[in-house]
This record gives C-alpha cells, sequence and structure tokens, in this order.
C-alpha cells in the first residue's frame, strides 16, 4: 500500500521589496513611505494562484505593511489562510534589546489581530535572526502569546543560521515550539531546501528531488517560504547596490512565479497551524469515559 502523501507547510514572508533586510544599507527605513509599494498586487496574485488550486497557507504578514494595507490582510483571512506574524518593522531580532523586541512582537499581533479579527499564533523572525546568541527571544514569543516560531535556520550562513539545531519541528528549552524552514542533510552538512534566493537560483528539478526525498525517505513535511516580490518582475530597481545583494535579489525573478506554480502543483501544501499545531493528544478511552 502507498502511504500517505505528506502535507508540506507553504508560508509566505508578507514585506515589500524594499523592505528586505538586504536592501537596509541603502534604503533608510524613513524612506519607505515614499517608495512605490508592490505588496497589494504582488499578494492578489499569490492569493489567486492559492484560490485556484484550493491551497491554504501561512502568510507571516509584517505590521508595518497590516496597518497601511488592512483589506489585504482581510483578503488572506477570507481566503483561509493561516494569519501569521513577522514583527513589525523588519527589524532583525539579533538587533533588538528585550525590551525593544517585546515592544515590536506585541505591536505586530496586536495590529493583525485587530485588523484580521482571528487570534496569532505563529511568529518568524527577519531574516530568520533568533539563533545562540538570543534565545531568550523564544521565551517573549511565549509570553507575548505566540505558540510556535518559524525563526532558527539550521544552517551556516553569512547573515542567520544556527548549523546545530534540530532540522524538524521541536520543542525549545524556552517552552515554544519551533518549526525550522527545510534543510536537507547531504555531506555532513544542512543544505537549505526551503526556498527564497535558492529556489529562484536552482534549477526546479532539484528543489522537486530534494522535497519529493524529505518526504518520501525521511516521511517530514517540507516548510516552504518565498516572499510577495519573488514573483514581481516589473519591481523598480534598486541602484547603486553590490553585486552579491544584487544577484540574491533579481536572479531568476522574471521565471519564478511559473516555477512556483509547478511546485504548487507537485506536492501537497497546508498552513503551519494545521500541520504543527492541531495534532491532539490521542485519549485513551479509559479517559474519554471518566469525563463523560
Ligand atoms: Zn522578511
Amino acid at each position: 500500500m502507498q502511504a500517505p502523501a505528506i502535507t508540506n507547510a507553504l508560508t509566505i514572508d508578507v514585506e515589500d521589496y524594499f523592505q528586505v533586510s538586504a536592501f537596509a544599507p541603502y534604503i533608510s527605513r524613513s524612506d519607505w513611505e515614499r517608495r512605490e509599494c508592490r505588496i497589494e498586487r504582488n499578494v492578489q496574485r499569490i492569493l489567486a494562484m492559492l484560490a485556484e488550486r484550493q491551497i491554504r497557507a501561512t502568510f507571516f504578514t509584517l505590521g508595518w505593511i497590516a496597518e497601511r494595507y488592512p483589506a489585504l490582510v482581510r483578503d488572506i483571512v477570507a481566503g483561509g489562510h493561516e494569519l501569521a506574524s513577522h514583527g513589525y518593522g523588519h527589524e532583525r531580532a539579533s538587533d533588538l534589546d528585550l525590551q525593544a523586541f517585546h515592544a515590536d512582537v506585541t505591536r505586530a499581533k496586536g495590529l493583525l489581530e485587530d485588523i484580521g479579527g482571528v487570534a496569532v499564533k505563529g511568529y518568524r523572525a527577519p531574516s530568520f535572526s533568533i539563533g545562540t546568541g538570543n534565545l531568550w527571544a523564544l521565551e517573549t514569543l511565549l509570553r507575548t502569546g505566540h505558540r510556535y516560531s518559524s525563526s532558527i535556520y539550521p544552517i551556516a550562513h553569512d547573515h542567520y543560521g544556527m548549523p546545530d539545531s534540530p532540522r524538524f519541528a521541536y520543542q525549545t528549552e524556552q517552552g515554544l515550539l519551533e518549526v525550522p524552514v527545510t534543510t536537507l542533510r547531504l555531506f555532513d552538512r544542512n543544505i537549505p531546501s526551503s526556498g527564497g534566493g535558492y529556489f529562484r537560483l536552482l534549477p526546479y528539478g532539484v528543489t522537486r528531488w530534494m522535497l519529493q526525498r524529505l518526504n518520501r525517505t525521511e516521511r517530514e513535511a517540507a516548510i516552504f517560504y518565498f516572499h510577495p516580490w519573488e514573483i514581481d518582475p516589473a519591481q523598480p530597481r534598486i541602484d547603486g547596490i553590490d553585486a552579491k545583494t544584487r544577484f540574491r535579489h533579481y536572479v531568476n525573478i522574471d521565471r519564478n512565479e511559473a516555477k512556483l506554480a509547478r511546485l504548487l502543483g507537485d506536492f501537497r501544501w497546508g498552513r503551519m497551524d494545521d500541520i504543527f499545531l492541531d495534532r491532539q493528544p490521542v485519549l485513551s478511552s479509559a479517559t474519554l469515559a471518566n469525563a463523560v
């Protein structure tokens, strides 16, 4: 008998092209208000792609975006998707002290819940910026009513990562569930297999092979992520940036929507909370009898 197909988590980090961490040295926050926003067009496009395929996903949304585009937040919820938090202003958690982090995640959660009318359970730190140096942030998330985080990337990378952390969902010492984005274990290293720039860079067949291997061999759900600006070849170009940043941001952006469409069709997808939170403990018949 064939094993049942595994449902993978589809996640979208809702921020605009000028808010990505790699552009921070080039675009000041005070300049954000003056930039042409592309977020509505791009998120609507994603919502249409998902509706067409009856896929539900998790949208880790910036408070800054929610404040300016409340109708978009309501459309995400109306589409049957999970509304989750990406913090307020896309500041790396590792750049904030406890007080500032507490304020940032509280503000974002409050805004999203007021606008969306649903409880926000999940949080993803900008640029996966929780790691060895700031694990206290997990306790703050728990205290502010979050139920899971997807913020610790178990790889070595120049901007983020905690290579020795677990690859699959785990209960942290701080008591919060951490659901890391997907890596593949190859040649004694964890290889990023979860989306973002790597998905655009690698041929589609490589990603498909990695996720198939994860589902079939390891019998685990993948956690895949992308950004709305990654399906927008017409976004205004940022001038004067260094070659590495330019490459990472724009590589294969013109082909990415079609690539994503294939990925959506080739695997089974769902929301983070449906996959990782709603596993109710199995009650024995004796417990059930006592409960009556
Ligand atoms: Zn982000």
